[in-house]
């Protein structure tokens, strides 16, 4: 009887225990995606990750159906999905890759009872994670809150297992079951398709995420440590949304830091990268709640702002500050925003306008490549200072700061706000205290061709700290 392995956030056929443990069975191997409801730990699904998961698939199904077993798509509660599945084949086994975020493990806990009880063989393997979060704890056998002690436990814990190779061969059922078709999920979007520029960035799949890591670990990482921090420089790995997907595995990315020429320092802080990814899904395992619930409760008082026109001018990148309106540009044209920039505009949407976090993460979810449901929460507790470890409320970035520090000469903001690009360097962080006659010979009128500030940042940072005050043991 064949063996269904039942892909999930593992679109790939490299270093995929399930798919290797069916492929040793010598059976037929019956390759799964299930398009589940959004309450599953597949979702939710925002609309940039859609593009990207079409994308995805095509390249899995193409991978798979040359290895020799094409991939069935099928859409619905997985349980039932499955069970039709095993009607259909005569399946008498199902393997999966482990999920870990709770959503899907109740799901998949289910799946489980309710199968083995009808003597079907389940088994579950490890591989979106370096570790298992069960697995990981502290003395006291609790889940670690702070990431440096996490980072050294993950330190002693070893390398993680040795990646596997593809299977080289799948042999397929006698019969390959009804798909659906891709395009009929709707993933991509209708007119007008504001996802267009996606495909001057990107690359979706298996065989581009292992291509872009050997450029990376080949060159980038050498000078990771300090220049990661640039945002006009192509200077981090952009795994980032095919480790969302999992189009490849967080051992593969790990092992391949391994034995290379870059500097130690460089190879540990990317290392130190990956284990906040690593620190993100095991809170997320241990706090379910995370992207509704303050993880510090003394931010439930919080007197927030409503989420009106300040909220819209933030997503539309025309709050003023150049930083923040080239990361939310760059953000909608690309799917995707350099990582000190995602702090700096989470930051002022948190403290500047003083709007819930949790506006802020649904709008990155809907629009980033990589949106993560472990990581964007987690993410946006730490600069909201609501979170496990987070960054204390009253460390309030300052915009103009930051975009002279991390941007010195303002190519960031010239490639994603082209209307200051011809302002001088000296003032593109501050086009409002740019003398009139610069302003004037750059072509810039503030209030007309680009926006004055919405807010102004000391007057926001005291209303900020005087709201932070006002609660209680704070
Ligand atoms: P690199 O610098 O090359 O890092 C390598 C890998 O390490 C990344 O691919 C990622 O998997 C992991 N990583 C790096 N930094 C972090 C971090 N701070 N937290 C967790 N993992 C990290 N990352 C997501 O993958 N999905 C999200 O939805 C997401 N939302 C974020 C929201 C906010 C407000 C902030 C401040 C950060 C968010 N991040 C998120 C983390 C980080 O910005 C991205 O992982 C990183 O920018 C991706 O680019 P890269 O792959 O080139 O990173």
């Amino acid at each position: 009887a064949p063996v269904i392995v039942w892909f999930r956030k593992d679109l790939r056929l490299d270093d995929n225990a399930a798919l290797t443990a069916a492929t040793d069975t010598g059976r037929p191997v019956i390759p799964v995606y299930i398009r589940e409801p959004v309450t599953a730990g597949t979702g939710p699904l925002g609309a940039a990750q859609a593009w990207w998961l079409h994308h995805a698939l095509a390249s899995l199904a193409t991978s798979l159906k040359k290895a020799g077993s094409p991939l069935v798509l099928r859409h619905g509660a997985a349980n039932s999905a499955l069970r039709t599945l095993i009607e259909e084949t005569g399946a008498d086994t199902l393997y999966w890759n482990r999920r870990h975020d709770p959503a899907g493990i109740s799901i998949d806990t289910e799946i489980k009872r309710d199968l083995r009880a009808e003597g079907i063989d389940v088994r579950s393997f490890a591989g979106q994670l370096l570790h298992d979060p069960t697995r990981l704890l502290t003395g006291e056998k609790k889940p670690y809150r702070v990431y440096t002690p996490f980072w050294k436990a993950l330190e002693r814990e070893g390398e993680p297992p040795e990646p596997i190779e593809a299977p080289a061969h799948l042999k397929a059922p006698a019969k390959v079951p009804l798909s659906d078709t891709l395009d009929d999920w709707e993933l991509l979007p209708a007119k007008p398709d504001w996802a267009a520029s996606f495909k001057e960035i990107w690359t979706p799949g298996e065989a581009a995420a292992g291509e872009r890591l050997d450029d990376f670990v080949e060159g980038a990482i050498a000078g990771y440590k300090v220049d990661r921090d640039h945002p006009s420089l192509d200077a981090t790995s952009r795994m980032s949304p095919y480790l969302a997907l999992g189009e490849i595995s967080p051992a593969r990315v790990w092992h391949a830091t391994r034995g290379l020429k870059a500097p130690v320092d460089d190879v540990i802080h990317f290392r130190k990268e990956l284990a906040w990814r690593e620190f993100c899904h095991h809170l997320h395992f241990h706090f379910p709640a995370l992207a509704e619930k303050n993880w510090n409760e003394r931010f439930d008082d919080f007197p927030w702002e409503k989420a009106g026109t300040d909220f819209e001018l933030w997503t539309r990148g025309m709050t003023g500050y150049p930083i923040v309106d080239a990361g939310m540009r760059q953000l909608w044209q690309h799917g995707w925003m350099h990582n000190r920039v995602r702090m700096i505009t989470a930051s002022f949407l948190i403290k500047h306008l003083m709007i819930d976090w949790r506006h802020g993460e649904k709008w990155f979810r809907d629009t980033l490549v990589d949106a993560d449901a472990a990581s964007n929460p987690a993410n946006w507790q730490w600069v909201a200072g609501s979170g496990a470890d987070a960054s204390p409320f009253f460390r309030i970035f300052n915009p103009i700061l930051q975009g002279e520090k991390f941007d010195p000469d303002g190519a960031y903001v010239r490639a994603f706000v082209p209307e200051l690009e011809h302002l001088d360097a000296a003032f593109i962080h501050k086009p409002f205290d740019a003398p009139t006659d610069m302003l004037k010979k750059a072509g810039v009128e503030l209030g007309t061709t680009y926006p004055k500030p919405i807010v102004d940042h000391a007057k926001a940072r005291e209303r900020a700290l005087a709201a932070y005050k006002s609660l209680k043991n704070a």
